[in-house]
């Protein structure tokens, strides 16, 4: 009863701010629950169809809620993977379903998000080692390695929250040479990360193994040489994967 008497106020205001005109940007201005977050605020609702640099920022951070084998074309069009992965990611934290970010879509992301952007489990610290030598490179690996971490975030969540640890992430040419790594290898462009466990709940083959469900198109794992010891995972947009020591491959 009272809903429906709500409405038609609801209704009856509408039609008086459509016949001023003016009004109405004033009620679509307040839609979005302003929200100030330190690394980046969502201007507005985004669904199918919506463009721009919001998106962009929208697909770096639900890359890791596309389904399995696919890799997020982070293009700054809201199309229909976009939405998938937005449905994903909401159904994971409880919201609802719709595939459209609104509040509480961007709320979730904002709790998820340190003020440097990087996601709230993971530190461009720790996968800047570089052989002891820290980050030493552009803003477009920074941006790779970002990329790279927010996958990681929706695959420690998929995981059950148990903590995931980076050992290996950026690496310039000389770290990389000296540490055995591929000559054309994702971590000299900083989007790559070996990954390990950080308790007993997880494993390096449960961490390959769901990785094949959180966007990542190069994922290697123990029975490919030399990652018996950590699971490799990167941003390539084709997809590379062998893990084939691992039971549930
Ligand atoms: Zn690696």
């Amino acid at each position: 009863m009272r809903r429906r008497k709500l409405t038609h106020v609801v209704a009856a205001i509408a039609l008086v701010l459509g016949g001023l005109g003016v009004a109405t940007a004033t009620v679509t201005a307040t839609a979005p629950a302003a929200h100030a977050d330190e690394c980046y605020s969502w201007p507005r609702t985004l669904g199918p169809g919506a463009s721009g640099s919001d998106v962009t920022q929208l697909q770096v951070r639900v890359a890791g809620w596309v389904p399995r084998g696919q890799v997020m074309g982070v293009d700054g069009s809201y199309g229909p993977q976009t939405q998938t992965a937005v449905a994903n990611f909401q159904r994971a934290y409880g919201l609802g379903a719709d595939g459209v970010a609104g509040p509480a879509t961007f709320s979730k992301i904002y709790a998820l998000q340190d003020p440097d952007c990087s996601p709230v489990h993971f530190t461009y610290a720790e996968a800047s080692y570089n052989c002891g030598k820290g980050f030493t490179g552009t803003a477009a690996q920074k941006e790779n390695m970002k990329r790279a971490l927010w996958r990681a975030e929706a695959l420690r969540h998929q995981l059950g929250d148990h903590p995931l640890k980076v050992t290996s992430g950026f690496r310039d040419p000389a770290c990389n040479a000296s540490v055995g790594g591929a000559s054309n290898s994702v971590h000299l462009d900083g989007g790559a990360l070996d990954l390990v466990p950080g308790d007993s709940a997880t494993s390096i083959c449960s961490i390959a193994e769901q990785a094949r469900y959180t966007g990542f198109g190069g994922i290697f794992g123990p029975g490919y040489p030399a990652h018996d010891d950590h699971a490799h995972v990167d941003i390539r947009s084709s997809i590379a994967w062998d893990a084939d020591a691992c039971a549930g491959w």
